[in-house]
């Protein structure tokens, strides 16, 4: 049995929850002020999909994105991708296209997922359901909703891109 593992790259401006979301993905943990752990680059998870083990690595960044400073070894053999913006973060809605370029232009053509992350804050949100909406038919997207505070479709974004590695 070949076991399979897929490298996620978790892309999106700082701050939207990349972090947390992998934290909370792979270590079932949420906290206010997550650090990351120096030397670590990715946290990993086993799933099954389809009577399938698949190992998600899911890479995480030191907070390089913030001075437009990932390293290719980043994206390097990536074959799924999770674009995260903020529901509190306009700036963030309006970087998704760029980050989309960024991953493309290192990774080609690989699965991606478009996630609106702290669903939780919708009373303060930024960005509304409709162009949220809008710019995932534009660029054909799946769309998920999340909140990593309350553990909200988490999962379900991953088991998504792992399915779609499986299927391809
Ligand atoms: P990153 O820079 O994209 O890695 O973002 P972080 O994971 O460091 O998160 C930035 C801040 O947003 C932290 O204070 C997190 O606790 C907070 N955060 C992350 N996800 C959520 C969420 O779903 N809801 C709320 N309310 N806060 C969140
Ligand atoms: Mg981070």
């Amino acid at each position: 049995d070949v076991e399979i593992a897929i490298k996620v790259v978790v892309v999106g401006n700082g701050a939207v929850g990349k972090s947390s979301m992998i934290q909370r993905y792979c270590k079932g943990i949420f906290t206010n002020d997550y650090k990351k752990t120096i030397g670590v680059d990715f946290l990993e998870r086993q799933i099954e999909v389809d009577c399938e083990d698949v190992r998600l690595m899911l890479w995480d960044t030191a907070g390089q994105e913030e001075f437009d400073a990932i390293t290719k070894a980043y994206y390097r053999g990536a074959q799924a991708c999770v674009l995260v913006f903020s529901t509190v973060d306009r700036d963030s809605f309006k970087a998704v296209e760029s980050w989309k370029s960024k991953v493309e232009n290192e990774c080609g053509t690989i699965h991606m997922a478009l996630v609106q992350n702290k669903i939780d804050l919708v009373d303060e949100a930024l960005v509304t359901r409709e162009e949220a909406d809008d710019l995932a038919k534009r660029l054909r997207l799946r769309f998920y909703r999340t909140s990593v505070k309350e553990d909200c479709n988490v999962s379900d974004v991953f088991q998504y891109l792992a399915r779609k590695y499986i299927d391809q």
